[in-house]
Protein backbone atom coordinates (compact mmCIF):
# COMPACT_ATOMS: atom_id res chain seq x y z
CA UNK A 1 0.00 0.00 0.00
CA UNK A 2 0.98 3.36 -0.88
CA UNK A 3 1.80 5.42 2.30
CA UNK A 4 -0.47 8.56 1.57
CA UNK A 5 -3.16 5.62 1.42
CA UNK A 6 -1.92 4.01 4.73
CA UNK A 7 -1.83 7.23 6.65
CA UNK A 8 -5.20 7.93 5.18
CA UNK A 9 -6.68 4.67 6.11
CA UNK A 10 -4.81 5.12 9.66
CA UNK A 11 -6.71 8.25 10.45
CA UNK A 12 -10.18 7.02 9.20
CA UNK A 13 -9.92 4.06 11.85
CA UNK A 14 -8.72 6.56 14.54
CA UNK A 15 -11.52 9.07 13.57
CA UNK A 16 -13.96 6.24 13.60
CA UNK A 17 -12.88 4.94 16.70
CA UNK A 18 -13.07 1.13 16.18
CA UNK A 19 -11.12 -1.14 13.82
CA UNK A 20 -14.26 -2.38 11.60
CA UNK A 21 -13.43 1.21 10.02
CA UNK A 22 -11.12 -0.45 8.29
CA UNK A 23 -11.90 -0.06 4.48
CA UNK A 24 -12.84 -3.73 2.78
CA UNK A 25 -11.83 -4.96 -0.08
CA UNK A 26 -14.50 -4.78 -2.66
CA UNK A 27 -16.38 -7.74 -5.20
CA UNK A 28 -19.07 -6.49 -7.65
CA UNK A 29 -19.80 -9.45 -9.18
CA UNK A 30 -22.31 -8.08 -11.76
CA UNK A 31 -23.86 -9.94 -14.31
CA UNK A 32 -25.01 -10.09 -17.72
CA UNK A 33 -28.92 -11.17 -18.72
CA UNK A 34 -29.46 -13.27 -15.35
CA UNK A 35 -32.94 -12.99 -14.36
CA UNK A 36 -34.68 -13.15 -10.60
CA UNK A 37 -35.41 -17.04 -10.79
CA UNK A 38 -31.66 -18.17 -12.07
CA UNK A 39 -30.69 -19.53 -8.99
CA UNK A 40 -31.92 -21.86 -6.45
CA UNK A 41 -31.88 -19.28 -3.59
CA UNK A 42 -34.10 -17.94 -5.65
CA UNK A 43 -36.52 -20.65 -5.85
CA UNK A 44 -34.85 -22.48 -9.14
CA UNK A 45 -34.29 -26.06 -8.75
CA UNK A 46 -33.65 -27.18 -12.39
CA UNK A 47 -30.58 -25.25 -12.58
CA UNK A 48 -27.87 -25.83 -9.75
CA UNK A 49 -25.88 -22.50 -8.54
CA UNK A 50 -24.53 -24.10 -5.00
CA UNK A 51 -22.04 -20.79 -5.03
CA UNK A 52 -24.51 -18.19 -5.53
CA UNK A 53 -26.89 -19.94 -3.31
CA UNK A 54 -23.85 -20.13 -0.66
CA UNK A 55 -23.90 -16.16 -0.96
CA UNK A 56 -27.06 -15.99 -0.27
CA UNK A 57 -26.97 -18.30 3.10
CA UNK A 58 -24.19 -16.41 4.18
CA UNK A 59 -24.92 -12.68 3.43
CA UNK A 60 -28.32 -10.70 2.93
CA UNK A 61 -30.79 -11.72 0.06
CA UNK A 62 -33.40 -9.34 -0.97
CA UNK A 63 -36.42 -10.46 -2.63
CA UNK A 64 -37.15 -6.77 -4.30
CA UNK A 65 -34.08 -5.47 -6.08
CA UNK A 66 -34.49 -4.34 -9.22
CA UNK A 67 -31.86 -3.16 -12.13
CA UNK A 68 -32.16 0.53 -12.63
CA UNK A 69 -33.17 -0.34 -16.16
CA UNK A 70 -34.10 -3.20 -18.63
CA UNK A 71 -30.93 -3.61 -20.28
CA UNK A 72 -27.35 -3.33 -20.49
CA UNK A 73 -26.10 -0.18 -21.27
CA UNK A 74 -27.97 1.83 -19.08
CA UNK A 75 -27.99 0.29 -15.84
CA UNK A 76 -23.86 -0.31 -16.21
CA UNK A 77 -24.05 3.44 -16.56
CA UNK A 78 -25.75 3.69 -13.61
CA UNK A 79 -23.69 1.59 -11.51
CA UNK A 80 -20.78 3.63 -12.13
CA UNK A 81 -22.31 7.78 -12.15
CA UNK A 82 -25.41 6.80 -9.18
CA UNK A 83 -26.89 8.75 -11.31
CA UNK A 84 -30.41 7.56 -13.50
CA UNK A 85 -29.04 6.96 -16.81
CA UNK A 86 -31.96 8.57 -18.27
CA UNK A 87 -30.85 11.90 -17.62
CA UNK A 88 -28.08 11.74 -19.91
CA UNK A 89 -29.82 12.52 -23.33
CA UNK A 90 -26.59 10.33 -24.54
CA UNK A 91 -27.73 7.28 -27.36
CA UNK A 92 -27.42 4.25 -25.88
CA UNK A 93 -28.81 6.09 -22.12
CA UNK A 94 -32.19 7.37 -22.54
CA UNK A 95 -33.03 4.73 -24.58
CA UNK A 96 -31.43 1.92 -26.00
CA UNK A 97 -27.98 0.10 -25.74
CA UNK A 98 -24.89 1.33 -26.72
CA UNK A 99 -23.72 0.45 -30.41
CA UNK A 100 -20.56 -1.16 -31.05
CA UNK A 101 -19.13 2.07 -32.39
CA UNK A 102 -20.34 4.05 -29.47
CA UNK A 103 -18.29 6.68 -27.79
CA UNK A 104 -17.35 6.53 -24.30
CA UNK A 105 -20.57 7.41 -22.85
CA UNK A 106 -20.06 8.66 -19.28
CA UNK A 107 -18.70 11.89 -19.64
CA UNK A 108 -14.80 11.75 -17.98
CA UNK A 109 -15.42 14.93 -15.68
CA UNK A 110 -18.35 13.50 -13.64
CA UNK A 111 -17.84 11.84 -10.66
CA UNK A 112 -17.86 8.09 -10.29
CA UNK A 113 -17.50 5.21 -7.84
CA UNK A 114 -14.52 3.62 -8.90
CA UNK A 115 -13.22 7.08 -8.85
CA UNK A 116 -14.03 8.10 -5.34
CA UNK A 117 -12.28 4.83 -4.57
CA UNK A 118 -9.23 5.31 -6.15
CA UNK A 119 -9.03 8.47 -4.55
CA UNK A 120 -9.68 6.91 -1.58
CA UNK A 121 -6.91 4.35 -1.68
CA UNK A 122 -8.38 1.50 -3.75
CA UNK A 123 -7.27 -0.64 -6.40
CA UNK A 124 -9.76 -0.57 -8.79
CA UNK A 125 -10.47 -3.02 -11.39
CA UNK A 126 -13.33 -3.88 -14.21
CA UNK A 127 -12.80 -7.32 -15.81
CA UNK A 128 -15.56 -8.16 -18.30
CA UNK A 129 -18.13 -6.58 -20.19
CA UNK A 130 -17.97 -2.62 -20.82
CA UNK A 131 -20.50 -1.94 -23.11
CA UNK A 132 -20.48 2.09 -22.60
CA UNK A 133 -18.35 2.91 -25.38
CA UNK A 134 -14.74 4.04 -26.07
CA UNK A 135 -13.37 7.37 -27.52
CA UNK A 136 -14.37 10.72 -28.36
CA UNK A 137 -16.17 10.35 -31.23
CA UNK A 138 -15.82 6.44 -31.77
CA UNK A 139 -13.46 3.22 -30.85
CA UNK A 140 -9.56 2.98 -32.51
CA UNK A 141 -9.58 -0.84 -32.25
CA UNK A 142 -6.49 -0.50 -34.30
CA UNK A 143 -4.89 2.06 -31.88
CA UNK A 144 -5.45 3.54 -28.50
CA UNK A 145 -9.47 2.75 -27.02
CA UNK A 146 -8.89 6.22 -24.87
CA UNK A 147 -11.21 7.30 -23.07
CA UNK A 148 -12.40 4.25 -21.72
CA UNK A 149 -12.49 2.68 -18.24
CA UNK A 150 -9.38 4.26 -17.01
CA UNK A 151 -10.75 7.30 -17.79
CA UNK A 152 -13.35 7.41 -15.18
CA UNK A 153 -12.01 5.79 -12.35
CA UNK A 154 -10.60 2.36 -13.28
CA UNK A 155 -6.72 1.46 -12.61
CA UNK A 156 -6.83 -1.23 -14.60
CA UNK A 157 -9.42 -3.27 -17.86
CA UNK A 158 -9.43 -6.36 -19.16
CA UNK A 159 -12.40 -7.30 -21.24
CA UNK A 160 -15.14 -7.61 -23.91
CA UNK A 161 -15.78 -3.92 -25.45
CA UNK A 162 -19.98 -4.18 -25.88
CA UNK A 163 -21.56 -7.69 -25.93
CA UNK A 164 -20.49 -11.20 -27.10
CA UNK A 165 -22.73 -10.91 -29.79
CA UNK A 166 -21.16 -7.37 -31.21
CA UNK A 167 -18.03 -7.03 -33.10
CA UNK A 168 -15.27 -6.61 -32.79
CA UNK A 169 -14.75 -9.89 -31.07
CA UNK A 170 -11.85 -8.87 -29.26
CA UNK A 171 -10.33 -8.60 -25.96
CA UNK A 172 -9.22 -5.37 -24.71
CA UNK A 173 -6.52 -4.72 -21.98
CA UNK A 174 -6.17 -1.25 -20.88
CA UNK A 175 -6.13 0.71 -23.97
CA UNK A 176 -5.35 -1.51 -26.89
CA UNK A 177 -6.54 -4.22 -28.25
CA UNK A 178 -5.12 -7.88 -27.09
CA UNK A 179 -3.67 -9.86 -29.56
CA UNK A 180 -3.86 -7.77 -32.64
CA UNK A 181 -1.54 -8.39 -35.80
CA UNK A 182 -0.76 -4.94 -36.90
CA UNK A 183 -0.50 -6.28 -40.89
CA UNK A 184 -4.36 -7.16 -40.81
CA UNK A 185 -6.18 -4.57 -38.76
CA UNK A 186 -9.88 -4.53 -37.61
CA UNK A 187 -12.22 -3.00 -39.65
CA UNK A 188 -15.88 -2.61 -38.55
CA UNK A 189 -18.86 -0.71 -39.32
CA UNK A 190 -22.45 -0.39 -38.28
CA UNK A 191 -23.78 1.21 -41.24
CA UNK A 192 -25.19 -2.10 -43.45
CA UNK A 193 -24.35 -0.11 -46.99
CA UNK A 194 -20.69 1.08 -45.74
CA UNK A 195 -19.68 -2.20 -44.55
CA UNK A 196 -21.47 -4.33 -48.04
CA UNK A 197 -19.36 -1.97 -50.00
CA UNK A 198 -16.13 -2.62 -48.21
CA UNK A 199 -16.72 -6.58 -48.01
CA UNK A 200 -17.08 -6.86 -44.23
CA UNK A 201 -19.05 -10.04 -42.79
CA UNK A 202 -21.25 -9.98 -39.53
CA UNK A 203 -19.87 -13.46 -38.80
CA UNK A 204 -17.02 -13.69 -36.90
CA UNK A 205 -15.63 -16.96 -34.55
CA UNK A 206 -18.11 -18.79 -36.16
CA UNK A 207 -21.23 -16.76 -35.37
CA UNK A 208 -23.44 -14.39 -36.53
CA UNK A 209 -22.87 -10.96 -34.42
CA UNK A 210 -24.08 -7.18 -34.45
CA UNK A 211 -22.38 -5.27 -37.09
CA UNK A 212 -19.83 -5.79 -40.03
CA UNK A 213 -16.12 -6.60 -39.31
CA UNK A 214 -13.39 -8.01 -41.54
CA UNK A 215 -9.82 -8.11 -40.01
CA UNK A 216 -7.95 -8.63 -36.66
CA UNK A 217 -8.28 -12.20 -36.83
CA UNK A 218 -5.15 -13.12 -34.61
CA UNK A 219 -7.36 -11.48 -31.78
CA UNK A 220 -10.65 -13.31 -31.79
CA UNK A 221 -11.81 -14.39 -28.92
CA UNK A 222 -13.03 -17.77 -28.78
CA UNK A 223 -16.54 -18.38 -26.99
CA UNK A 224 -15.91 -21.11 -25.43
CA UNK A 225 -13.15 -19.68 -23.39
CA UNK A 226 -14.21 -16.34 -22.19
CA UNK A 227 -15.45 -17.21 -18.89
CA UNK A 228 -12.54 -18.98 -17.53
CA UNK A 229 -10.34 -15.51 -19.22
CA UNK A 230 -12.45 -13.54 -17.60
CA UNK A 231 -11.86 -15.46 -13.99
CA UNK A 232 -8.25 -16.23 -14.73
CA UNK A 233 -7.97 -12.48 -14.75
CA UNK A 234 -9.91 -12.01 -11.73
CA UNK A 235 -7.96 -14.24 -9.29
CA UNK A 236 -5.02 -12.69 -10.74
CA UNK A 237 -6.36 -9.51 -10.12
CA UNK A 238 -7.52 -10.59 -6.03
CA UNK A 239 -3.89 -12.17 -5.87
CA UNK A 240 -1.91 -9.15 -7.18
CA UNK A 241 -3.87 -6.86 -4.52
CA UNK A 242 -3.83 -8.74 -1.41
CA UNK A 243 -1.86 -6.04 0.68
CA UNK A 244 -4.32 -3.26 0.14
CA UNK A 245 -8.02 -2.67 -0.61
CA UNK A 246 -9.40 -3.39 -3.71
CA UNK A 247 -12.26 -2.98 -6.07
CA UNK A 248 -13.01 -5.44 -8.59
CA UNK A 249 -16.28 -5.07 -10.67
CA UNK A 250 -16.53 -8.59 -12.12
CA UNK A 251 -18.60 -8.20 -15.29
CA UNK A 252 -18.78 -11.50 -16.82
CA UNK A 253 -20.55 -12.32 -20.50
CA UNK A 254 -22.88 -14.96 -18.67
CA UNK A 255 -25.24 -15.41 -19.82
CA UNK A 256 -25.77 -12.97 -22.51
CA UNK A 257 -26.17 -14.31 -26.18
CA UNK A 258 -25.00 -16.56 -27.50
CA UNK A 259 -25.21 -18.73 -24.85
CA UNK A 260 -21.92 -20.92 -26.01
CA UNK A 261 -20.73 -22.29 -22.55
CA UNK A 262 -17.11 -23.89 -22.19
CA UNK A 263 -16.70 -27.19 -22.51
CA UNK A 264 -17.01 -28.39 -19.06
CA UNK A 265 -20.42 -27.29 -18.97
CA UNK A 266 -21.97 -28.09 -21.87
CA UNK A 267 -24.55 -30.12 -21.53
CA UNK A 268 -24.34 -30.09 -17.98
CA UNK A 269 -27.86 -28.48 -17.33
CA UNK A 270 -29.26 -31.16 -19.42
CA UNK A 271 -31.90 -28.04 -20.02
CA UNK A 272 -30.34 -25.40 -22.60
CA UNK A 273 -27.20 -23.81 -23.35
CA UNK A 274 -28.27 -20.69 -21.74
CA UNK A 275 -28.68 -23.33 -18.27
CA UNK A 276 -25.12 -24.37 -18.84
CA UNK A 277 -23.81 -21.59 -19.00
CA UNK A 278 -25.45 -20.46 -15.94
CA UNK A 279 -23.97 -23.23 -14.20
CA UNK A 280 -20.57 -21.92 -15.68
CA UNK A 281 -21.26 -18.62 -13.98
CA UNK A 282 -21.71 -20.12 -10.71
CA UNK A 283 -18.54 -22.52 -10.87
CA UNK A 284 -17.15 -19.37 -11.49
CA UNK A 285 -18.66 -17.42 -8.69
CA UNK A 286 -17.36 -20.47 -6.61
CA UNK A 287 -14.05 -19.85 -7.70
CA UNK A 288 -13.98 -16.42 -6.89
CA UNK A 289 -15.19 -17.11 -3.59
CA UNK A 290 -12.19 -19.90 -3.01
CA UNK A 291 -9.66 -17.17 -3.86
CA UNK A 292 -11.00 -15.38 -0.90
CA UNK A 293 -11.21 -18.02 1.49
CA UNK A 294 -7.55 -19.70 0.28
CA UNK A 295 -6.03 -16.11 1.02
CA UNK A 296 -7.93 -15.15 4.56
CA UNK A 297 -9.82 -12.05 2.37
CA UNK A 298 -13.48 -13.38 2.88
CA UNK A 299 -14.29 -11.94 5.94
CA UNK A 300 -12.91 -8.26 5.01
CA UNK A 301 -14.36 -8.82 1.57
CA UNK A 302 -17.55 -6.63 0.65
CA UNK A 303 -19.37 -8.83 -2.24
CA UNK A 304 -22.49 -7.49 -3.96
CA UNK A 305 -23.73 -9.68 -6.70
CA UNK A 306 -26.60 -8.56 -9.34
CA UNK A 307 -27.45 -8.87 -12.83
CA UNK A 308 -28.37 -5.62 -15.48
CA UNK A 309 -31.33 -6.78 -16.48
CA UNK A 310 -34.18 -9.59 -16.36
CA UNK A 311 -33.42 -12.61 -18.64
CA UNK A 312 -34.81 -12.38 -22.15
CA UNK A 313 -36.26 -16.11 -21.71
CA UNK A 314 -39.13 -17.11 -19.59
CA UNK A 315 -39.13 -21.03 -20.02
CA UNK A 316 -36.26 -22.91 -20.58
CA UNK A 317 -37.57 -26.63 -20.55
CA UNK A 318 -39.57 -26.25 -16.81
CA UNK A 319 -37.02 -23.84 -15.71
CA UNK A 320 -38.27 -20.06 -15.32
CA UNK A 321 -35.36 -17.66 -15.33
CA UNK A 322 -38.24 -14.69 -14.76
CA UNK A 323 -39.66 -16.84 -12.17
CA UNK A 324 -42.96 -15.72 -11.43
CA UNK A 325 -43.19 -12.19 -12.30
CA UNK A 326 -44.38 -11.58 -15.76
CA UNK A 327 -42.67 -10.03 -18.89
CA UNK A 328 -38.43 -10.16 -19.74
CA UNK A 329 -35.51 -8.05 -20.75
CA UNK A 330 -36.57 -4.51 -21.64
CA UNK A 331 -39.87 -4.32 -20.38
CA UNK A 332 -41.10 -2.46 -17.81
CA UNK A 333 -43.12 -5.74 -16.28
CA UNK A 334 -40.80 -7.16 -13.00
CA UNK A 335 -39.62 -9.88 -15.33
CA UNK A 336 -37.43 -6.82 -17.33
CA UNK A 337 -36.02 -5.49 -14.04
CA UNK A 338 -36.46 -7.52 -10.75
CA UNK A 339 -33.04 -9.34 -10.16
CA UNK A 340 -30.97 -11.14 -7.74
CA UNK A 341 -29.34 -9.10 -5.60
CA UNK A 342 -27.03 -10.88 -2.48
CA UNK A 343 -24.50 -8.87 -0.51
CA UNK A 344 -22.15 -10.88 1.79
CA UNK A 345 -19.52 -9.27 4.11
CA UNK A 346 -18.64 -11.93 6.89
CA UNK A 347 -17.32 -9.18 8.81
CA UNK A 348 -20.32 -6.89 9.30
CA UNK A 349 -23.55 -7.89 7.79
CA UNK A 350 -25.26 -10.72 9.35
CA UNK A 351 -27.44 -13.47 6.89
CA UNK A 352 -31.06 -12.81 6.72
CA UNK A 353 -33.53 -12.34 3.97
CA UNK A 354 -34.81 -8.09 3.21
CA UNK A 355 -37.58 -7.09 1.33
CA UNK A 356 -36.55 -3.68 1.37
CA UNK A 357 -37.01 -2.43 -2.21
CA UNK A 358 -32.99 -1.66 -3.79
CA UNK A 359 -31.87 -1.03 -6.93
CA UNK A 360 -28.54 -1.90 -8.40
CA UNK A 361 -28.34 2.10 -8.81
CA UNK A 362 -27.75 1.94 -5.21
CA UNK A 363 -24.82 -0.10 -5.54
CA UNK A 364 -22.01 2.98 -5.74
CA UNK A 365 -23.23 4.78 -2.88
CA UNK A 366 -23.19 1.72 -0.59
CA UNK A 367 -19.63 1.01 -1.35
CA UNK A 368 -18.42 4.19 -0.57
CA UNK A 369 -20.04 4.30 2.21
CA UNK A 370 -18.32 0.96 3.16
CA UNK A 371 -15.39 2.58 2.10
CA UNK A 372 -15.59 5.17 4.35
CA UNK A 373 -15.91 8.07 1.48
CA UNK A 374 -18.69 11.13 2.06
CA UNK A 375 -20.22 11.77 -0.95
CA UNK A 376 -19.22 15.08 -1.90
CA UNK A 377 -22.44 17.02 -3.10
CA UNK A 378 -24.38 16.07 -5.83
CA UNK A 379 -22.10 13.10 -6.34
CA UNK A 380 -23.63 9.57 -7.32
CA UNK A 381 -27.03 11.90 -7.66
CA UNK A 382 -29.58 9.12 -6.99
CA UNK A 383 -27.98 6.37 -5.43
CA UNK A 384 -29.07 5.56 -2.02
CA UNK A 385 -26.64 4.37 0.51
CA UNK A 386 -27.76 0.81 1.77
CA UNK A 387 -25.38 0.26 4.45
CA UNK A 388 -27.00 1.62 7.56
CA UNK A 389 -29.58 -1.02 6.43
CA UNK A 390 -27.14 -3.94 5.56
CA UNK A 391 -25.94 -3.03 9.04
CA UNK A 392 -28.91 -3.83 10.66
CA UNK A 393 -29.31 -0.03 12.23
CA UNK A 394 -32.62 1.02 13.95
CA UNK A 395 -33.97 3.74 11.97
CA UNK A 396 -32.00 2.93 8.81
CA UNK A 397 -33.24 5.24 5.88
CA UNK A 398 -34.69 3.11 2.92
CA UNK A 399 -35.55 3.67 -0.52
CA UNK A 400 -39.81 4.30 -0.97
CA UNK A 401 -39.69 4.57 -4.47
CA UNK A 402 -37.78 3.45 -7.46
CA UNK A 403 -37.97 5.05 -11.49
CA UNK A 404 -37.82 2.00 -13.75
CA UNK A 405 -36.75 2.37 -17.84
CA UNK A 406 -37.74 0.29 -20.49
CA UNK A 407 -35.55 -0.91 -23.70
CA UNK A 408 -36.96 2.24 -24.94
CA UNK A 409 -36.63 4.52 -22.66
CA UNK A 410 -40.16 4.79 -21.37
CA UNK A 411 -40.23 5.33 -17.41
CA UNK A 412 -42.76 3.30 -14.58
CA UNK A 413 -42.24 3.78 -11.25
CA UNK A 414 -43.33 1.78 -7.88
CA UNK A 415 -42.92 1.98 -4.33
CA UNK A 416 -42.90 -0.94 -1.59
CA UNK A 417 -46.05 -2.74 -3.51
CA UNK A 418 -47.52 -0.41 -6.06
CA UNK A 419 -46.21 -0.16 -9.35
CA UNK A 420 -47.69 2.47 -11.84
CA UNK A 421 -46.83 2.05 -15.80
CA UNK A 422 -47.75 5.40 -17.36
CA UNK A 423 -48.59 4.15 -20.82
CA UNK A 424 -49.42 0.27 -21.24
CA UNK A 425 -48.25 0.47 -24.99
CA UNK A 426 -44.75 0.99 -23.84
CA UNK A 427 -44.50 -1.80 -21.00
CA UNK A 428 -43.20 -4.54 -23.54
CA UNK A 429 -40.13 -2.47 -24.32
CA UNK A 430 -38.44 -3.60 -27.66
CA UNK A 431 -41.63 -6.18 -28.19
CA UNK A 432 -44.02 -3.27 -28.21
CA UNK A 433 -42.62 -2.00 -31.36
CA UNK A 434 -43.93 -4.92 -33.11
CA UNK A 435 -47.61 -4.61 -31.95
CA UNK A 436 -48.00 -0.34 -33.07
CA UNK A 437 -51.48 0.43 -33.57
CA UNK A 438 -53.14 -2.54 -31.69
CA UNK A 439 -51.24 -1.20 -28.13
CA UNK A 440 -53.31 0.74 -26.06
CA UNK A 441 -52.07 4.13 -24.18
CA UNK A 442 -54.09 3.79 -21.42
CA UNK A 443 -52.39 3.48 -17.59
CA UNK A 444 -51.15 0.67 -15.64
CA UNK A 445 -50.83 0.31 -12.02
CA UNK A 446 -50.72 -3.03 -10.30
CA UNK A 447 -50.72 -4.12 -6.41
CA UNK A 448 -47.14 -6.32 -6.93
CA UNK A 449 -48.00 -7.54 -2.95
CA UNK A 450 -50.80 -9.20 -4.09
CA UNK A 451 -50.38 -10.05 -7.77
CA UNK A 452 -46.60 -10.42 -8.24
CA UNK A 453 -47.69 -11.52 -12.25
CA UNK A 454 -49.16 -7.79 -12.91
CA UNK A 455 -52.13 -9.50 -14.23
CA UNK A 456 -54.96 -6.97 -12.52
CA UNK A 457 -54.77 -3.53 -13.69
CA UNK A 458 -56.31 -1.36 -10.46
CA UNK A 459 -57.00 1.73 -13.30
CA UNK A 460 -59.32 3.52 -12.82
CA UNK A 461 -60.54 2.52 -9.60
CA UNK A 462 -57.36 3.59 -7.57
CA UNK A 463 -56.78 6.79 -9.69
CA UNK A 464 -55.94 8.42 -6.57
CA UNK A 465 -52.61 6.26 -6.16
CA UNK A 466 -51.25 6.26 -9.62
CA UNK A 467 -51.65 9.94 -9.77
CA UNK A 468 -49.59 10.16 -6.53
CA UNK A 469 -46.93 7.83 -8.40
CA UNK A 470 -47.45 9.83 -11.28
CA UNK A 471 -46.53 12.94 -9.45
CA UNK A 472 -43.36 11.30 -7.71
CA UNK A 473 -42.50 10.30 -11.26
CA UNK A 474 -42.29 13.68 -12.53
CA UNK A 475 -40.61 15.15 -9.29
CA UNK A 476 -37.42 12.89 -9.31
CA UNK A 477 -37.66 13.52 -13.52
CA UNK A 478 -37.40 17.29 -12.68
CA UNK A 479 -34.86 17.07 -9.78
CA UNK A 480 -31.25 16.84 -10.47
CA UNK A 481 -30.60 14.60 -6.88
CA UNK A 482 -32.59 12.03 -5.52
CA UNK A 483 -30.79 10.51 -2.87
CA UNK A 484 -30.77 11.78 0.73
CA UNK A 485 -27.82 14.30 1.54
CA UNK A 486 -25.17 13.15 3.63
CA1 LIG B 1 -27.73 -7.37 -20.04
Amino acid sequence: MKPIATLFFAFLALYCGHSQAAPPNILLIFVDDVGWGDAGCYGATLVKTPNIDRLAREGQRFTQGHASAAVCTPTRYSLITGQYSWRNQAEGLNKGVAKGDAPLLIPTTMTTAPGLLKQAGYRTALIGKWHLGFGESKPDFNGELRPGPLEVGFDEYFGIPATNDRLPTVFVRDHRVVGLDPADPIRYSYDATEAKAQGMSPWAAGRNRIGWAKGGKAAWWKDTEIADTLLRESVQFIERNQEKPFFLLYAPHNVHAPAIPGPRFAGSSGLTPRADMLQELDACIGELLQTLDRHGLAKDTLILYSSDNGAYVTDEKGHKPTGPYRGKKSQLWEGGHRVPFIVRWPARIQPGVSEDLVSTLDMPATICAAAGITLPNEALPDSHNLLPALLGEKNAPKRDHLILMSGNGDLAIRDHTLKYIPSLAAADGWYANKRKGTATQRPGLYDLSKDPGETQNLMPQRAADAKRLAELLAKDQAASVTRPAQ
